[in-house]
């Protein structure tokens, strides 16, 4: 039996659904030596149900922040309202771009991209896809969007080019995000994410981390972001609530497939963070403490700057995925309504 991790799984996980996952992309920094395999440098304490083990098949990224492009040709754009498109051509004098909806349309100018190592991706958006809701009324896709916009300041102030794939409150489809990042050439995805309904009581959060079933560097990714939100949680005082198989895991669809769609149609490497429960009064109160984004944004940060610098192991890792097939819901381009642009 496996509960679905939001309040309206017909709402929140549909999106997910759809696309193919293709071949791992190792992505080594140019002139950097891959140093001998170490043991786990971190530990889940008490995990009866998770392991240390560090992916030992795939080359680790280390050693130095890659460079991406600062100029050429522009792959996205932050339009003068603020929402950011992939660009489909760049003509020099404007832009052929697809909408947050999937549309085509042109401008006439913007803040070019052209490149980025981490798309944060804050879940749902807009009246019509929140995501979950607390019992106080915090608004999953408002809260997303605040811990979203913290990491990007913070990844920022350490030399990280990031770009976030919804800057305010309106739909984005999976596939829409999806492009975006491949469009970005992005080193990883992360995708922000607030959980529900309740489940049992527990010493510890219940974070999740989704990762790519056959990815190790996602799964490492996963990891290292785990082992320090778990961490930056635990200061805070709650009733936490946790699923039995709660930690860095694969969801699996029963044809074998990631279940999630922002985790599983991006190219390259993707991650989805459950923070912890926002159907969980106490938690709820956690979410809305003014240093909760901030440190939610330096525990993710800290975790990903480890993932790209060292060649720790990480944490928490659960070895039995979660077999789970989302349903329909608003993740998919249905009765989408593209913000405005211009
Ligand atoms: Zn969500």
């Amino acid at each position: 039996m496996f509960r679905p991790p939001h309040f309206l799984p017909a709402l929140c996980l549909a999106a997910l659904v759809a696309g193919c996952a293709t071949g791992e992309r190792p992505r080594l920094v140019p002139g950097a030596t891959i140093p001998p395999a170490t043991a786990p440098q971190a530990a889940d304490p008490d995990a009866s149900t998770t392991t240390t083990s560090t992916p030992a098949d795939e080359p680790t990224l280390v050693s130095a922040i890659p460079e991406v492009p600062v100029s050429g040709t522009a792959r996205a754009l932050v339009t003068p309202t603020g929402v950011v498109v992939e660009v489909l051509e760049d003509r020099g004098g404007g832009f052929e771009i697809r909408t947050p909806c999937g549309n085509e349309a042109e401008l006439t100018w913007g803040t070019p991209l052209y490149g980025a190592h981490v798309l944060i991706d804050p879940g749902h958006g807009g009246d019509v896809e929140t995501g979950a809701v607390g019992l106080e009324g915090t608004v999953e896709s408002e809260l997303n969007l605040e811990v979203a916009r913290a990491l990007a300041a913070e990844l920022r102030s350490r030399g990280f080019t990031v770009v976030l794939s919804r800057q305010g409150e309106y739909r984005v489809p999976i596939i829409t995000r999806a492009q975006l990042a491949d469009a970005l050439d992005v080193d990883a995805v992360i995708s922000l994410h607030h959980n529900a309904p309740n489940t049992s009581p527990s010493e510890k959060p219940g974070t999740e981390i989704y990762v790519q079933e056959d990815r190790p560097q996602s799964r490492r990714l996963g990891g290292l972001i785990y082992a320090e939100v778990v961490t930056a949680l635990g200061r805070y005082e709650a009733s936490w609530v946790a699923a039995a198989d709660a930690g860095v895991l694969s969801v699996v669809n029963t044809e074998g497939e990631d279940a999630y769609g922002i985790v599983r149609r991006p190219v390259g490497l993707s991650v989805l963070v459950e923070f912890g429960y926002l159907s969980n009064l106490t938690e709820e109160a956690v979410f809305n403490e003014p240093t909760y984004a901030g440190d939610m944004a330096v525990a993710v940060a800290d975790g990903v700057e480890r993932w790209f610098l060292t060649d720790d192991g990480g944490a928490g890792f659960v070895d039995v995925p979660r077999v789970f097939n989302p349903g329909g819901g608003t993740g998919g381009t249905g009765g989408c309504e593209d913000p405005e642009l211009e």
